[in-house]
């Protein structure tokens, strides 16, 4: 009988879900000899993470069974918020992956999730089948997650500048996000995107503190960082500009994979890199005219108006030696991994966080939605990597003078060396724990040993 481990896991639609779950795949595949299969759900036959696993295709080691895009447009309304939409795509294309694991000639030792997938539950039980979460952020937001089911009784009212589906009861996202945290609890173990030095108490925390036990004794696994190896092309436009420019000198701009800015707020931030004077690249997307996350489902899609005329009247003429405008996606590892980048305009996306920190690049934290509020209290008030505007960017124009300064700041001045020796020394640590011997590389070690087991 064979007796390779066989483990699936699912990735939520998106390409921050997807790229951590293709790293986590090729991790339990290369070095622990693992049979992976992954199920991927996608939002349409053009969608931006079948575009990418072509291009990627030929470095995965684990096998990918696309989830044919399902049609949820009867399901939803011009109302629905993304975290709703993400749950209900997920839902509707559960049947699927039921008949992709009954037909699978290798039975499975273990189906991993990933957050918006909690909802296999009734599947990995009928199959009897052990089964964990891959929660693709940090460890406080899981604590959060874990513990919001006694937050939902014990707190009346709504809670700011938190997560942003906790905020408005009277949403769906709420039920959805509080059904999502209940069956966080109810899984075999958690596989977390951090690691143990990074969020010592917070790990501590969730592994041995009453209230949190009481309401859930489920092991945790911080296996992170989890970031995608660099694959440079030495023909891409973008790494040929960079090869041109003075080391540390280009600031990168970039809002994740969906992030979208007002109109207003595209003007003030161009003004704002011009006045700076600085080499940058910038990922630009078309103005929103809702939410913050309205390109998240189609991220690398067209700019269907092609041109850039939501920029500034001559910005691009004036600004053509100092800085690239690139439109909709770029090669972010690839960016933060070159020489000539030393600093990151952020949304806070914990993969950028992670691409950002394994890279040694401060950031200025300007974040959009989801958890990325944490994340930036996170990143400035206590592991001071990085420096945010004076207003949350979500409810106040950022101006273009505070942007010009806060480029300035990351530049020369004191506060910047130490925001440099800071990210330095994380840097480090996430290097230590992904080496053997080192927390990340023990815990996936112990994950693999209870799956063998169990
Ligand atoms: N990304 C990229 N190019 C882009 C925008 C995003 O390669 O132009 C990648 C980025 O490197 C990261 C992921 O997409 O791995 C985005 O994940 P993150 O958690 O930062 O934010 P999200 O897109 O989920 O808000």
């Amino acid at each position: 009988m064979d007796s390779t481990l066989h483990v699936a896991i699912v990735s939520s639609p998106g390409m921050g879900h997807l790229i951590p779950v293709l790293v986590l795949g090729n991790r339990l595949a290369t070095h622990h000899n693992i049979k992976i299969t992954i199920f991927t759900i996608t939002t349409n036959s053009s969608s931006p993470e079948i575009e990418f696993l072509k291009k990627f295709n030929e470095k995965i080691t684990v096998e990918i069974i696309h989830v044919p895009s399902v049609d949820i447009s009867h399901l939803i309304d011009s109302h629905t918020k993304l975290f709703t939409q993400l749950r209900i795509l997920v839902r509707e294309a559960l049947p699927e992956i039921r008949s992709g694991i009954a037909s699978m000639n290798h039975r499975l030792d273990a189906l991993i999730v990933d957050i918006f997938g909690t909802q296999i539950l009734p599947i990995a039980e009928e199959f009897n089948i052990p089964k964990y979460v891959f929660h693709p952020t940090n460890a406080w937001s899981l604590a959060l997650f874990m513990y919001q089911q006694v937050l939902d009784q014990e707190i009346e009212g709504e809670s700011d500048d938190v997560m942003d589906p906790m905020m408005d009861r009277s949403d769906q996202q709420y039920h959805e996000y509080l059904k999502l945290t209940m069956e966080y609890t109810c899984f075999d173990g958690i596989l977390t995107n951090t690691w143990e030095d990074l969020e010592s108490e917070t790990t501590k925390a969730l592994r041995s503190n009453e209230k949190l036990q009481s309401v859930s004794y489920c092991p945790i696994y911080p296996i992170g960082p989890l970031r995608r190896t660099v694959d440079i092309n030495e023909h891409d436009e973008v790494i040929q500009w960079l090869n041109k420019q003075n080391q540390k000198s280009v600031l990168y701009v970039s809002f994740g994979s969906g992030g979208t800015l007002s109109s207003e707020q595209i003007i003030e931030l161009a003004w704002g890199l011009e006045l700076s004077q600085q080499k940058f690249i910038w990922v630009v997307r078309p103005p929103s005219h809702g939410g913050t996350d309205s390109a998240y489902l189609n991220s690398n899609g067209n700019d269907t108006r092609g041109t850039f005329d939501y920029l500034p009247e001559g910005f691009l003429t004036r600004t053509k030696d100092m800085g690239l405008v690139v439109p909709m996606w770029a090669q972010q590892v690839e960016i933060l991994s070159h020489l000539s980048v030393g600093r990151f305009i952020s949304h806070c996306g914990w993969n950028s966080t992670i691409e950002s920190i394994t890279s040694g690049i401060p950031m200025i934290a300007w974040p959009l939605h989801a958890e990325q509020k944490m994340n930036s209290t996170m990143l400035t008030e206590e592991l001071g990597v990085a420096i945010r505007p004076r207003v949350l960017p979500t409810k106040k124009l950022v101006k273009r003078e505070e942007i010009q300064e806060m480029v300035r700041i990351l530049m020369d001045t004191k506060e910047a060396k130490s925001i440099r020796e800071n990210v330095k020394k994380l840097k480090i640590s996430a290097e230590n724990a992904l080496t053997k011997g080192g927390s990340s590389y023990n815990t996936l070690c112990e994950f693999v040993k209870n799956i063998r087991t169990s």
